[in-house]
């Protein structure tokens, strides 16, 4: 954009948001959002002054000088610190839960990775070959593996390829089928 191309931009923006054309046009006395909040001289001074140096908590100044042992949290640890025994309501533990779902959850990664279903199954898929034939019925080609226990065990013993008829309805003929081997 060449100089002058600024100049003309500069002064068409000049005026554009004056008078009606201003957002807070009209919004003079009554509609004011600041209308009938009065600061004396004196109350913004004081303001003004606690805002200054570095008793502001927003200053890197202030918070460099309390970190580790000079923390105000130093050694605040079990019974001495302040959220020791603290009870949560029920509203704040459905709150939690509600923002720990899906990939809000702090183990989302984690739990994707290593210790949820699919990690597991992964595991065992790539340890266990696949049979020829569904390992319940022996007719049809097994589709996918399935977990006997229902504990999702990192145990080869745990998981059995079935078709997807078996599948379907392994929970109660998978318990006949198979001695449990976790007492409940
Ligand atoms: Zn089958």
């Amino acid at each position: 954009m060449s100089e002058e191309q600024k100049r003309k931009q500069s002064e068409k923006m000049k005026g554009r948001y004056r008078g009606e054309k201003n957002p807070m046009y009209g919004t003079i006395g009554k509609l004011s959002p600041n209308f009938g909040r009065k600061l004396s001289r004196e109350t913004k001074m004081k303001i003004s002054e606690s805002h200054k140096g570095s008793k502001c908590p927003w200053t890197s100044e202030f918070n460099r000088t309390r970190k580790g042992e000079k923390s105000p949290m130093y050694g605040k640890k079990g019974p001495l610190n302040h959220n020791f025994g603290r009870k949560l309501s029920e509203e704040e533990i459905l709150r939690i839960k509600e923002r720990n779902k899906g990939e809000g959850n702090p183990m989302y990664n984690h739990l994707k990775e290593d210790v949820g279903y699919t990690g597991i199954h992964r595991w065992v898929k790539t340890r266990l070959p696949k049979t020829e034939l569904c390992q319940l019925c022996n007719i049809i080609p097994p589709y996918d593996l399935a977990n006997v226990s229902g504990n999702y065990l990192r145990d080869l013993d745990d998981w059995l390829w079935l078709c997807r008829r078996c599948h379907m309805d392994s929970d109660g003929r998978l318990m006949n089928f198979i001695k449990p081997r976790i007492k409940h």
